[in-house]
C-alpha cells in the first residue's frame, strides 16, 4: 500500500505528447522538479535542466559519472571493520551559462515578461529546446531560441545553440558566455538519502587558459586525486557587427560578445562544452583531449551533432521502445522513463550507474544493487553490450571486494553495498554493509545476462572468477545449524527490506545465495570440462581447490529456507513473524517515509516493510514458489509494505499481475511509471529514480506481458490492461530480435532479426523463424494459418 501521491504534473504545464515533454509556461513553483524532468545526459556527462542563464535555479548540477571525492567517515563510535571513507559524485564545473543583456538589461526568467514560452525535452531528437519572446518594459521585443544537447555520439561533449533576435529595435546585445566552478560547501540535510555536502571545496583549481574564444578550467580533487578539465569554445554567426573579449581566472572563464544588434537580424551563438577526467593524469594530456573534442565538434558543426544525436536515438528506440495505443498520456510517461535509461547508461563506460543516474546527487551518486536487479534486465534484453560493460565494471572491483571480505573476517569476496571506486562506502552497517545479498544479486544478473546472450567468453573469463569468490563467501558466511537439523543457515544479514536489519535467515538472501552457489558450481564444472586451459588459469588466479565445489553444492542442498506451516507463508526472516505489527491505522500520512520520522529501532522491532523482499524473491526466483504460495505471501506482505523505497512498487506490480490482482497491479505499475513525473516519493528534486525507472520497464515486460526467463527459457503470459488497445516491444535474445505485439485480438510474436528462436506462449512452445509471425490468442489457441507453433 502506498500512502502518498504528492504532485501530478498539471496538464496545462505538461500537455500530452508521445515524444516530448513540453513545458508550456514557465512555472517557478515546479522549478526544482522540472530540473530533474528536463535533465539531459549520456551516461557519462549529465546536466540538470537548469536554464542557460543560470538563474532562477533550485539545484544547479553538472555531473560526471565516476568523478568523485572521497572523505573520511566520522563515526561517533568506531568499531572494527567499519567502512573508512565515503565517496561523493561531485557537482562539477558548469559550462552552460550564457547571460544575455539587451540594451544593458539582464534577461532573467524570474522577472522577464514573457509573451511566449515553451520548453521541450524531445526524446527522439535528444535535445532540450526553449523558445520564448521577452517583452521589455521599454517596448523592445526579443526572440530567444535555445537548444541544448549532451551528445550520445561524443561521450565528452555537450553543446548549446543560443539564438537571439531583436524584433523591433536597434540596441546593443551582449552575450556573456561563462564556464565556472562554484564551490558548493553546504552540509547534508537531515534526510540520509541526500548527498553529503563539503565544509571545504572538494575541487581545487589547477590551471586555467584562454586561446581565442576557447577557455579551459582545470581542477583536481583533494583526496581522490582526480583531475578534471572543462573547456568551452564558441562560434558566433551574425550579420551584425560585434566584438569579443575574454578573461579567465581560477574558477571562472568568460567570453563576451558585444553585438550591435539590428531588428530581424539573428545572432546565433554556438557553444561547445567538453569534459575530460582522469586519475592522476598530467594536465597537458587532459588539455589535449579537451582540445581534440572541441576541435572535432567545431569542425563538424551543430547540425551534424544534431544529426548524430538523432541517429543514436533512432537506434535506441528501435531496440528499446514500448509502443502503446489507447493511452497517449501513458505512452508519454513510458517514453520518458525509457529515455532516462538511455540517459543514465548509454555512455557509462568503465563506471556503474548511480541511483539517480546523472540527474542528481542523492545517495552521493554511489552505485548500489539498483544496477544489477533493476537496470540490467532492461539492458540485457535491449542493449546487451552495455549490460556486459556494467558487469565487467563489477569484475574490475573484485580485488577490492576480496579485501573487503577479509576485513569482515570472511573468505572470498564481498562486493560493497554502496561505492563509486569499489571500496565499501556505507557508513551505516545495519542497512548497508549487512546487505550481503549484493553478492548474489550481481551473480543473478550475470546469469540472466549469459542466459540471454550466450556470452560464454565473458562467463568463462570474468564471470567465473566472480562466481568462485562469491560462492566462497556464502559457504564461509553460513553454517550448518544443529538447531535446524544441520541445515545451512545464514545469520546476521540484512535483506532488501531495510526496515528489518541484521536478521537471521532472510529468506530472500538464502534463496539468492543458493542460486549463487549452484550457478558457481555448475559453471566451474563446465569450464573444467570444456576449457581446461581457462580452468587452470582460474585455479591460478583464485587458488581454487576442487573439493570446494562439493562444499558449495552441499551448502546449496542444505540451505535453510524458512517456512511457517501455520500461516502457510515464507517468513521474511527467522523472527519476522514474532514482531509486533506496525500500527498503520495511527500513522499519519505525512509520517511516510517512516525513516524520516522514527528512530530506526522503532521501525526495526516491528512488522513493517520498506520495500519488496519476499515479493522480490517470488519474482526473481518465481520457480521456487508454488502459485498458492505466491498468493498467500503476497496477501500477507503487501499490506505491510510501505513502499518507502522507490524500488518496491514495480516488483509488487509484477507479482500482482501474475497472481491475477489486476487492479492492484495496474495501480503499482502506474506508481512506478509516475515515480518522478508525479513525484510519488516526494523527492524528484534530488534526481530521477533510475531503479524505479528500470522497474517500470520490468512492470511492462514481466508484468503486463508476463515474461519469465528462468534458466534462459523465455515464456510469456500476456494480458492487456483495460484502456490499452495495443502494446508492442522488442527484446534482443541471443543476438536475435523478437517483437511482441499484444492487441485485444491476441499476441503476435515475430522474429525480426535472426534465424530461429524458441519461446513459449503460456504452455505452448513456439518455434519462430525470421519474419514468420505467429499469432496466439490469450487462451493459448493458435490463430494463424502460417503457424509454426508446435
Ligand atoms: C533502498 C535501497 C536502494 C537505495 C538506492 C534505498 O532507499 O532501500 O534498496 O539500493 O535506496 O536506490
Amino acid at each position: 500500500m502506498l500512502h502518498r501521491e504528492r504532485f501530478t504534473p498539471p496538464p496545462y504545464i505538461y500537455p500530452v505528447d508521445e515524444w516530448q515533454m513540453i513545458e508550456q509556461q514557465f512555472a517557478p513553483q515546479f522549478l526544482a522538479q522540472a530540473e530533474t524532468i528536463f535533465a539531459t545526459a549520456n551516461g557519462y556527462l549529465g546536466m540538470r535542466g537548469n536554464c542557460d542563464e543560470c538563474e532562477p535555479v533550485a539545484e544547479r548540477g553538472v555531473f560526471i559519472n565516476g568523478f568523485y571525492e572521497s572523505w573520511p567517515i566520522v563515526y561517533g563510535e568506531r568499531a572494527y571493520g567499519f567502512a573508512k571513507n565515503g565517496q561523493t559524485m561531485l557537482n562539477v564545473t558548469d559550462s552552460r551559462i550564457i547571460r544575455l543583456y539587451v540594451d544593458d538589461e539582464l534577461f532573467s526568467l524570474t522577472s522577464a515578461a514573457l509573451v511566449k514560452y515553451q520548453r521541450v525535452l524531445d526524446m527522439r531528437a535528444g535535445t532540450l529546446t526553449r523558445a520564448l519572446v521577452w517583452a521589455m518594459p521599454s517596448g523592445i521585443q526579443v526572440r530567444i531560441a535555445t537548444c541544448r544537447l549532451v551528445s550520445f555520439a561524443h561521450r565528452h561533449l555537450a553543446a548549446i545553440a543560443y539564438d537571439v533576435t531583436l524584433l523591433n529595435a536597434t540596441v546593443p546585445v551582449v552575450l556573456s558566455s561563462e564556464v565556472r566552478y562554484d564551490p558548493v560547501t553546504q552540509m547534508r540535510e537531515e534526510d540520509p538519502r541526500t548527498a553529503r555536502g563539503f565544509t571545504e571545496r572538494p575541487l581545487l583549481p589547477h590551471f586555467h587558459a584562454v586561446t581565442e574564444q576557447r577557455v579551459m578550467l582545470g581542477h583536481i580533487t583533494k583526496n581522490s586525486q582526480m583531475a578534471l578539465v572543462c573547456g568551452v569554445d564558441h562560434v558566433l554567426a551574425t550579420e551584425c557587427p560585434f566584438s569579443v573579449t575574454t578573461s579567465v581566472a581560477e574558477d571562472l572563464g568568460n567570453v563576451v560578445y558585444a553585438v550591435e544588434a539590428q531588428p530581424g537580424q539573428a545572432i546565433s551563438l554556438i557553444k561547445y562544452m567538453a569534459y575530460h577526467t582522469a586519475q592522476n593524469t598530467v594536465d597537458h594530456e587532459l588539455r589535449e583531449r579537451v582540445d581534440r573534442t572541441l576541435d572535432r565538434a567545431k569542425h563538424e558543426g551543430f547540425p551534424t551533432l544534431l544529426a548524430s544525436q538523432r541517429r543514436f536515438l533512432d537506434e535506441f528506440w528501435r531496440r528499446s521502445d514500448i509502443r502503446i495505443e489507447g493511452d497517449p498520456r501513458l505512452q508519454q510517461y513510458l517514453r520518458w522513463n525509457l529515455f532516462q535509461l538511455a540517459q543514465a547508461t548509454s555512455r557509462a563506460e568503465g563506471t556503474g550507474v548511480g541511483p539517480r543516474g546523472l540527474t542528481g546527487q542523492a545517495y552521493d551518486g554511489n552505485y548500489f544493487w539498483d544496477t544489477e536487479i533493476y537496470v540490467l534486465p532492461f539492458l540485457t534484453y535491449t542493449t546487451p553490450r552495455i549490460a556486459r560493460n556494467l558487469l565487467k565494471f563489477r569484475h574490475g572491483m573484485l580485488d577490492k571486494a576480496r579485501v573487503r571480505a577479509q576485513e569482515v573476517s570472511q573468505r572470498g569476496a564481498l562486493f560493497p553495498w554502496r561505492t563509486i571506486n569499489g571500496e565499501e562506502a556505507s557508513a551505516y552497517y545495519a542497512a548497508g554493509t549487512a546487505q550481503y545479498h549484493i553478492n548474489a544479486d550481481i551473480m543473478y544478473a550475470l546469469k540472466k545476462y549469459v542466459d540471454a546472450t550466450d556470452d560464454r567468453e565473458f562467463l568463462y573469463h570474468e564471470g567465473v572468477e566472480m562466481l568462485v569468490e562469491t560462492a566462497r563467501l556464502w559457504c564461509d558466511l553460513g553454517f550448518y545449524s544443529e538447531q535446524r537439523n544441520g541445515q545451512f543457515c545464514i545469520h546476521g544479514v540484512t535483506g532488501p527490506d531495510e526496515y528489518n536489519t541484521v536478521v537471521d535467515n532472510n529468506t530472500y538472501t538464502n534463496l539468492m545465495a543458493r542460486e549463487n552457489l549452484r550457478y558457481a558450481a555448475a559453471v566451474v564444472e563446465t569450464v573444467r570440462q570444456e576449457r581446461p586451459g581457462l580452468f587452470a588459469a582460474l585455479v591460478d588466479k583464485t587458488g581454487l581447490q576442487w573439493p570446494e565445489i562439493a562444499d558449495w553444492k552441499r551448502a546449496a542442498e542444505c540451505m535453510y529456507i524458512p517456512y511457517n506451516e501455520l500461516l502457510d507463508i515464507h517468513p521474511q526472516d527467522e523472527r519476522f513473524l514474532e514482531k509486533e505489527p506496525w500500527d498503520f491505522a495511527n500513522t499519519p500520512d505525512d509520517h511516510y517515509p517512516l525513516l524520516l520520522h522514527y528512530h530506526p529501532l522503532v521501525i526495526y522491532r516491528r512488522q513493517v516493510i520498506k520495500q519488496a523482499d519476499i515479493v522480490l524473491a517470488m519474482f526473481l526466483l518465481g520457480h521456487e514458489f508454488s502459485p498458492e504460495q505466491k498468493r498467500r505471501n503476497f496477501d500477507f506482505y503487501d499490506p505491510l509494505t510501505t513502499g518507502d523505497s522507490s524500488l518496491s512498487v514495480s516488483i509488487q506490480s509484477i507479482i500482482a499481475f501474475e497472481i491475477g490482482y489486476q487492479e492492484k497491479a495496474r495501480e503499482y505499475a502506474r506508481y512506478a511509471a509516475l515515480m518522478d513525473l508525479a513525484d510519488v516519493g516526494g523527492n524528484v528534486t534530488h534526481g530521477a529514480h533510475i531503479a524505479s525507472i528500470g522497474g517500470t520497464w520490468m512492470a511492462v515486460v514481466y508484468g503486463v506481458a508476463g515474461m519469465r526467463d528462468y534458466g534462459g527459457v523465455i515464456r510469456f503470459h500476456p494480458q492487456l490492461p483495460e484502456g490499452i488497445t495495443r502494446m508492442q516491444f522488442a527484446l534482443t535474445i541471443r543476438g536475435q530480435e523478437l517483437e511482441v505485439d499484444i492487441t485485444t485480438d491476441g499476441v503476435r510474436y515475430q522474429l525480426r532479426a535472426g534465424e530461429s528462436l524458441t519461446i513459449f506462449h503460456q504452455d505452448n512452445e513456439l518455434r519462430l523463424s525470421l519474419n514468420m509471425p505467429v499469432l496466439m490468442q490469450f487462451n493459448g489457441v493458435v490463430d494463424c494459418p502460417c503457424t509454426s507453433a508446435v
